[in-house]
């Protein structure tokens, strides 16, 4: 018997609470499938952990790569790297080892979600650009519980699979994540972004917009995130397509790739349109942090970024968030909620509440834009995947009702529902992510010398990347645990 990750009726989660009152130790005789033989000196070191030496075997190992899997294979780890994947006969057990019997089971490395922002609550409170329900939400107090609380978001991952996020955008704040306690999510912070607007939504003494109004703006601002160790000077790069602002703001972005590339900082860019998208990959963008969105994507622009090894981040269902807070209806069955914390929880699940939404014929209206705006992200990944570029999953969780953590899931069916092959969309997920995060020497896949971050999975990743929300284990940093020891402590 497993736990259910999986969302039950809708309206409700189902949640494990005749397990909540099991003991550390009774909770692994829970989770034992009677099959998956876990040893009893794992069993006896899973609360003060296994020693040193600990492999993960008996698994098909789909190592990110996209390399044919490994049957039956050894992945083996000392401390948090692991240091070698293979056959059995590749990677022989040194003397000691705890094992983790995965017979029958898939072993892959852990989700990267190359898009994320803490500075963002995944409901509407934390954008009152989007809807402005300050007097309810007064954002400074969103933004102090945010700041206050990241280990909730961080529970939230590693109980979705997560083992590295890539905050592209934030307060100063999020540059201390990187240095909170184990567990958690591997984290690259990109921290304040660079505007070509100067967007309000910032603290009174406390800035995520930097307005790039000159060159010594510019100059500046990267200059600060470089001492702040960033990784990456991320821009928010919006300007119509032929204005006057793109006229302004090109020099702006080039100067910004040009400051970046000397500080030996990777330029990551939110462009969504074809036009700016070019801009951005012509000023060095490693990373495109959105899909292409104003129209199809273009020989030029598949050129440019097949030259330049660009990044792209499509970030397919965060739309249906913004749609779904229109519509005041949060439809809780697109991705698992039984991660997620109360307190996001109970936000979502307010949404309809929210006094002033559509009328029903402005709401299928919506509905149709949506539908449309989705169709066209999807061909476009698809155009941008087969040219070869790399694509790099992300949710862009933090906004309305794309929530930190459980969001992957529905990202990754929307890629694989756009064309990708789930195997595809596993590497999307995990090596290139990696890259995009800037880690690909140490996260990602599952190869000596690497991280040691890896799901166990019930069923097999490249036949359905469904198979991700029915995880029995996961590694992280060497670690092994239950995707139940991640649910939520403040559970309702
Ligand atoms: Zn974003």
């Amino acid at each position: 018997m497993k736990p259910d990750l999986r969302p039950g009726v809708e309206g409700t989660r189902s949640r494990l609470p005749t397990v909540a009152a099991l003991s550390p130790r009774m909770w692994w005789a829970f989770l034992l499938p009677p099959l998956l033989a876990l040893s009893a000196q794992t069993l006896q070191s899973s609360q003060s952990h296994q020693s040193a030496t600990f492999a993960v075997v008996g698994g098909t190992v789909v190592d990110g790569t996209g390399r044919e899997p490994i049957e039956e294979g050894h992945v083996v780890m000392d401390g948090d790297r692991l240091t070698c994947v293979g056959t059995p006969e590749e990677c022989p057990l040194p003397d000691g080892t705890e094992t983790l019997d995965a017979q029958g089971r898939w072993v892959v490395p852990g989700l990267v979600d190359a898009h994320v922002h803490f500075s963002q609550s995944g409901w509407v409170d934390g954008r009152p650009d989007a809807l402005d329900l300050r007097e309810e939400h007064p954002y400074p107090e969103v933004v102090a519980e945010l700041r206050s609380a990241p280990e909730r978001f961080f529970r939230t991952y590693l109980c979705s699979g997560v083992t590295a996020v890539f905050d592209v955008g934030g307060y100063p704040w999020t540059f201390d994540l990187r240095d909170a306690p184990q567990p958690r999510p591997d984290l690259a912070v990109a921290g304040p972004l660079l505007s070509t607007r100067d967007h309000w939504v910032n603290l009174p003494a406390e800035r995520q917009f930097v307005h790039i109004s000159d060159e010594g703006a510019v100059e500046e601002a990267v200059a600060y995130l470089s001492s702040r160790g960033s990784d990456a000077v991320k821009v928010w790069y919006l300007a119509e397509p032929g204005s006057a602002d793109e006229e302004r703001f090109l020099p702006l972005l080039q100067r910004a790739g040009e400051l970046a590339e000397a500080r030996g900082i990777p330029l990551i860019v939110h462009a969504t349109a074809l036009e700016t998208a070019k801009d951005a990959i012509r000023a060095g963008a490693h990373l495109l942090v959105h899909s292409v969105g104003d129209q199809e994507v273009d020989t030029e622009f598949l050129e440019l970024a097949l030259a330049a090894g660009t990044i792209y981040n499509p970030t397919l269902v965060v739309h249906e968030g913004y749609h779904e807070i229109r519509a005041r209806h949060f439809r809780d069955t697109r991705y698992p909620l039984d991660c997620v914390d109360s307190v996001t929880f109970a936000k979502a699940r307010s949404t309809q509440e929210i006094p002033g939404g559509l009328e029903p014929e402005d709401v299928a209206a919506s509905a149709r834009d949506l539908e449309r705006q989705s169709r066209l992200l999807a061909e476009n990944l698809l155009r941008v995947h087969e040219a070869g570029i790399p694509v790099a999953m992300g949710t862009d969780a933090g906004n309305p009702l794309t929530l930190h953590g459980p969001s992957v899931h529905h990202e990754m069916e929307a890629m694989v529902d756009a064309g990708m092959t789930p195997m595809e969309v596993l590497v999307a997920s995990t090596r290139n992510g990696a890259r995009a995060m800037g880690r690909e020497d140490v996260l990602g896949t599952l190869e000596a010398g690497k991280r040691a971050h890896l799901l166990v999975l019930d069923s097999d990743p490249t036949e359905s990347v469904a198979a991700f929300r029915d995880m029995s284990h996961l590694v992280v940093g060497g670690r092994l645990h239950t995707p139940a020891e991640f649910l939520p402590v403040d559970s309702p």
